[in-house]
């Protein structure tokens, strides 16, 4: 029989307790107790000791049956943060979340990427005027997630494989170096997929599109995102669509990336409002690139769908502009290319529609605090 010591029990409790409050704010003392089966003085004795670490605050009074109004207890949400970069090839997208997850701020800068020290020196800047805008406090930061276009090594330090950014072989280092708080590459797709596993909880075994200037996948299986061997799995932006196609940027022909993604539609220096609106206003060519697009996007969808017969979610910059229609319109064409002819009520687009891939590279951050809340008094 597994035997716990007195410090054992206490330190679950603890945790118990913790995790009891965040999942069920504006709890009770008495609730708690009753709920988790641990003595009012107990639990009296791990609030204060909570209260005390600046962790739980009492946050209101309950109404009672008996008379007695019942003190509430919350977590302090920005208790901790967690910083989020994603980094492009000309932006800079910073954001901070509190313990649920909950973004607290953002800020967008242009910055073009260059691998100099000058480039880290600038970025290393705009996130410390970040942090100092919003009154972050050094103790209440967990770390910083860094989102880019690459394949990165287990743990996050290292890029291991990237070519759209010039970032193949870049360390983490470089990044701690001049920060006082842990950081780790994050492969941006995997931060994006992160963050709608966040939001929904529907969610089992899953292929995860994310539709953005360039294409990106994961393979989601039992709510954990499918690495494989050298983390290339989920890497469907670099399957074959049209053998002898169009030029990819990985070096080859006919890629996905090259069909299916925002640069296959947009001109040079446009963004997605410019294409839509335009669209909108009844640009005929526009609207023949993005239906060749929808129709490119389904030959994949349905490619994907035989792999693995699941929900296929569709996220990236590019879904809060597809209407309804556009869905029809897609669902349609991958019925056409079934040998099932299925219903696609399979595919769906993502619940978490803005700063996917910078919340999702603070993400980690948080779930690691909750994970291993052990910090004992
Ligand atoms: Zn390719």
């Amino acid at each position: 029989m597994e035997r716990f010591s007195l410090s054992d029990i206490k330190v679950k409790n603890r945790i118990d307790i913790f995790h009891y409050i965040y999942n069920n704010p504006c709890s009770s003392k008495q609730k708690i107790a009753n709920q988790l089966g641990i003595t009012l003085p107990t639990v009296t004795q791990h609030l204060t000791a909570l209260m005390e670490d600046q962790l739980v605050e009492k946050s209101g009074q309950l109404n009672s049956t008996c008379g007695r109004k019942a003190t509430s207890y919350s977590i302090i949400s920005t208790a901790r943060i967690a910083i989020g970069i994603e980094l492009t090839e000309h932006t800079v997208h910073i954001a901070a979340v509190d313990l649920y997850v909950v973004k607290k701020a953002k800020v967008k800068i242009n910055l073009k990427f260059e691998r100099t020290e000058a480039y880290f020196e600038t970025l290393r800047d705009h996130v410390l005027a970040f942090i100092e805008k919003y009154h972050f406090k050094n103790e209440q930061i967990l770390g910083i997630g860094i989102g880019i276009q690459g394949l990165v090594s287990q743990g996050g330090r290292r890029i291991t494989y990237a070519t759209v950014i010039d970032v193949e072989g870049l360390s983490i280092d470089i990044f701690e170096k001049y920060f006082s708080w842990p950081c780790r590459f994050i492969h941006n797709t995997d931060c994006a997929a992160n963050s709608e596993l966040w939001v929904n909880p529907e969610i089992n075994d899953a292929i995860y599109l994310s539709l953005c200037m360039h294409l990106g996948g994961a393979l989601i299986l039992n709510r954990q995102i499918k690495e494989g061997i050298t983390g290339k799995s989920g890497i469907f932006e670099h399957m074959t669509l049209i053998p002898g196609g169009r030029p990819c940027y990985c070096g080859r022909t006919g890629c996905a990336e090259c069909y299916c993604s925002a640069s296959t539609f947009l001109d040079d220096q446009m963004d997605l409002d410019d294409f839509f609106q335009q669209k909108a206003q009844g640009n005929s060519d526009y609207q023949k690139r993005w239906e060749e697009f929808l129709y490119y996007l389904a030959i994949l969808i349905n490619n994907l769908h035989m792999v693995l017969e699941s929900t296929v979610i569709l996220g990236g910059d590019i879904i809060p502009y597809l209407t309804d229609k556009d869905l029809k319109m897609l669902q349609d064409k991958v019925v056409e290319f079934s040998a099932f002819g299925d219903a696609p009520t399979y595919i769906l687009p993502g619940k978490c529609r803005n700063d996917a891939v910078a919340i999702g590279a603070a993400l980690p951050f948080i779930q690691e605090f909750l994970q291993n809340f052990i910090e004992e008094s």
